[in-house]
C-alpha cells in the first residue's frame, strides 16, 4: 500500500528525476547504467574481484600490499559513471534526498558486518568543510545505514582537529601521510567507541588513508573491531 505522502510526492529515480514505482531509488535504465558491486569482492575493501565467490576471503592488490587496520570493508558501488555522478551531487550539491536510497544500498552491501551490536562511526571532516557544505556526507549516510539497519551510530564519536590539505592529486605515501593522526576520538565523546564493533562509514574509498585515520583512532580508543562500509570504491581500469 502506498503511503499518502507516497501519493503526493511520488518516489522519483534519484538519478534521473523519472517518477518510479519503488522507493530504490533509480529507474530501471539508471539502475542498469550504475556499477553496483555484486558478487565477488575484496574482504578487506569490497572492490570487485574477478571470478565467482567462492567463499574465500581474497584481497584486491591493493589491500594485499596497503597494512589495513581494519578487519573487514565492503562497498555498494564502483566510483565510476552514474556512481561518481550520484556521489559528488551527494557531497557538493546537496542533494540529501539521495541519502536513504544510497543508505539502503549500503545496508545491503554490508550486510554481513552490520551485525548484532555494531556501532556505526561516520568519517569525520573538520568543521570548516562542514560549514561551507553544511553537512558531511558520512554522517548523513551513517545515519541512514542507522535508520535502516536500527543500529547505534555515533556521529560524533570521531574528530578531525585541522584542515589536511585534499587527497586529490597526491601519490599514495602523501595520502597516508597527510592524514597522519589528523582523525581522533573525541575528548567527551570518543569513550564510546571502547570496547565496541565498530562499522567505520564514507562515501568514498580510495587508498584507503581517510579509513585507516579514522580506524587507528577507533583502536586508540579501545574499540574491539573496526570494518569499513563505503557508498563507493574507486577501481582501476574503469
Ligand atoms: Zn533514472
Ligand atoms: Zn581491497
Amino acid at each position: 500500500m502506498q503511503s499518502p505522502l507516497a501519493i503526493l510526492y511520488p518516489p522519483q529515480c534519484v538519478s534521473c528525476g523519472t517518477p518510479i514505482s519503488d522507493d530504490h531509488g533509480l529507474c530501471g535504465k539508471c539502475w542498469a547504467e550504475t556499477p553496483f558491486i555484486t558478487g565477488h569482492a575484496c574482504e578487506s575493501c569490497g572492490a570487485p574481484l574477478p571470478g565467482d565467490d567462492d567463499g574465500m576471503a581474497d584481497l584486491c592488490d591493493d589491500c594485499l600490499t596497503i597494512a589495513r587496520p581494519w578487519s573487514r570493508g565492503r562497498a555498494a558501488l564502483i566510483y565510476a559513471g552514474n556512481a561518481r555522478r550520484l556521489v559528488l551531487q551527494i557531497k557538493l550539491a546537496d542533494r540529501l534526498d539521495a541519502i536513504p536510497a544510497a543508505a539502503g544500498w549500503m545496508a545491503r552491501a554490508g550486510r554481513d558486518i552490520l551485525r548484532g551490536d555494531v556501532l556505526l562511526v561516520p568519517v569525520p571532516a573538520h568543521w570548516t568543510r562542514v560549514f561551507v557544505r553544511r553537512y558531511n556526507q558520512a554522517s548523513e549516510l551513517a545515519r541512514g545505514v542507522a535508520r535502516q539497519t536500527g543500529l547505534e551510530v555515533a556521529p560524533t564519536a570521531l574528530i578531525r582537529p585541522s584542515r589536511t590539505q585534499k587527497q586529490e592529486g597526491k601519490g599514495l605515501d602523501g595520502r597516508f601521510e597527510n592524514l597522519r593522526d589528523a582523525i581522533r576520538p573525541h575528548p567527551k565523546r570518543g569513550p564510546v567507541l571502547n570496547g565496541r564493533r565498530v562499522v567505520l562509514v564514507d562515501d568514498v574509498m580510495t587508498s584507503g588513508a581517510t579509513f585507516a585515520a579514522a580506524a587507528e583512532a577507533c583502536l586508540a580508543a579501545g574499540a574491539a573491531d573496526v570494518a569499513t562500509l563505503a557508498l563507493a570504491r574507486t577501481v582501476k581500469d574503469v
